[in-house]
């Protein structure tokens, strides 16, 4: 039995890289460190796996080369009018760079799973700042921390041991008593149940406790109702008491705040609470991103095209306009007539008008594993995992790159090289055309 240490798990945004993992026989045999959720990648991976690439041809799968799931892929999307790339969030920086660069090749739109996550919140961002920081400096600094429409005890579980609740601080005596724990949501989630203070609001009422909580930081509580959003106005006044007090605050929020009513002016009063209580203490604010790599997709996209998401290149120069270029509404208005998903699922997470135009244009499926969206799909290609067979590049949720380890061999081709394949090869058609 091999056992390999400092393995980054590349489940969820948190990436830990204190993984360790034993190999018997080339095969994962056994997880250490990680959660319920990164020890199943591990160990789910072992033969769960298609062996090979498929197509679809009339009502079987039929197994075919990498060669010719190549040259299908090709043809394709250098024929398209109005091509998607979408995904983008599991795979390596380095691939997300060829997608980048294929869009703008074949004219298409690409655009990563931040249009249904954290869309907003960079929308937001881009309006009035990003006062952030390192989940270390959190580790380390922070006192009271606010999870805001998100549960990270089943979505990032490592989150609280490593980073909050649970995590030795440097810098205070006895972090486990002396942090306080602020849940703001609506139910009582399992991370709700560990808090010192649970808020419970009402459905699309984030904006109206941001607004009391900034009024009441601002010395106008007198101004708020009894109830703001069915929260008493005495937890609201006793919050923003907590959070004024603390010498270090961190605010993490999730989709629970930035999908529902509101989306990025929600965001943006979050931002906006965080710079009222900088007048009074230290406070960060960031988001808690889902995927392992959908930060490296916003960095990157941003890099090569000046935008984070949703990039559309049909007129030859990027354009971007959220709501108009996002995958879900090229998809919704039948726009597309033909796709690449990259490591991601959009048919467990789209609306059904969407999965059902991917059904009927020729959808390509880079997945290792099969998914919901296999049975969308015209053409699905396994590829090595990033993290596991794979190395590459990732960003974690707080913006830190990782680099992530490849420590067993299987054979697979990895998606950055199958995508430099396809790109090449549609540039030397696009030459000789
Ligand atoms: Fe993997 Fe996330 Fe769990 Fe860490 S918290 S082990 S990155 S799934």
């Amino acid at each position: 039995v091999d056992k390999i240490r400092h393995v980054v798990c590349p489940y969820c945004g948190c990436l830990c890289d204190d993984i360790m993992i034993e190999v018997t026989d080339g095969k994962i045999s056994g997880v250490e460190n990680a959660c319920t959720l990164g020890a199943h990648k591990f160990l789910d991976d072992a033969g769960n796996r298609l062996k090979g690439p498929i197509m679809r041809t009339g009502d079987e799968w039929v197994d075919i080369s990498y060669e010719e799931a190549i040259e299908f892929a090709v043809k394709v999307l250098s024929e398209a009018d109005r091509p998607l790339l979408y995904g983008w969030s599991g795979c390596a920086t380095e691939t997300q760079a060829i997608g980048a660069h294929l869009a703008e090749l074949i004219g298409g739109v690409v655009d990563s799973t931040t249009s249904v996550c954290h869309g907003p919140s960079i929308l937001a961002i881009q309006e009035v700042g990003h006062p952030g920081c390192t989940l270390g400096q959190v580790k380390n600094r922070a006192d009271t921390i606010i999870y805001w429409g998100s549960n990270p005890i089943e979505a990032h579980p490592r989150h609280l041991s490593r980073y909050t609740n649970y995590a030795d601080a440097y810098f205070l005596h006895n972090a486990f008593r002396e942090r306080r724990v602020i849940v703001v949501d609506v139910r009582k989630t399992p991370t709700a149940e560990i808090a010192t203070e649970f808020v419970q609001l009402e459905q699309g009422g984030d904006y109206h406790v941001l607004s009391a909580l900034r009024a009441i930081i601002r010395g106008r509580g007198d101004i708020i109702p009894d109830m703001v959003a069915g929260v008493p106005k005495t937890q609201l006044i006793r919050v923003a008491d907590m959070c004024k007090k603390a010498k270090f605050g961190a605010l993490f929020f999730g989709v629970g705040i930035t999908m529902t009513g509101g989306k990025y002016k929600n965001i943006r009063n979050a931002i906006e609470f965080v710079d009222e209580l900088n007048r009074h203490t230290k406070w960060t604010i960031s988001p808690m991103r889902g995927h392992s790599n959908v930060y490296g997709s916003n960095e990157v996209f941003t890099w090569i095209t000046g935008y984070p998401f949703a990039v559309d290149y049909s007129r030859g120069i990027a354009f971007y306009n959220p709501g108009e270029t996002t995958a879900v509404d090229i998809l919704a208005r039948k726009e597309a007539d033909a796709a690449l998903i990259m490591a991601s699922d959009p048919g467990a997470h789209f609306p059904r008008i969407c999965c059902e135009h991917l059904a009927k244009i020729p959808t390509i499926l880079f997945d290792p594993y099969p998914s919901a969206t296999t049975h969308l799909c015209t053409l699905q290609i396994p590829s090595a995992v990033n993290g596991i067979d794979a190395a590459g590049t990732a960003y974690r949720m707080d913006g830190i790159p990782i680099r992530t380890r490849k420590f067993i061999e299987t054979g697979y081709p990895t998606d950055t090289e199958l995508m430099e394949k396809i790109y090449d090869r549609i540039r030397q058609v696009k030459e000789n055309a």
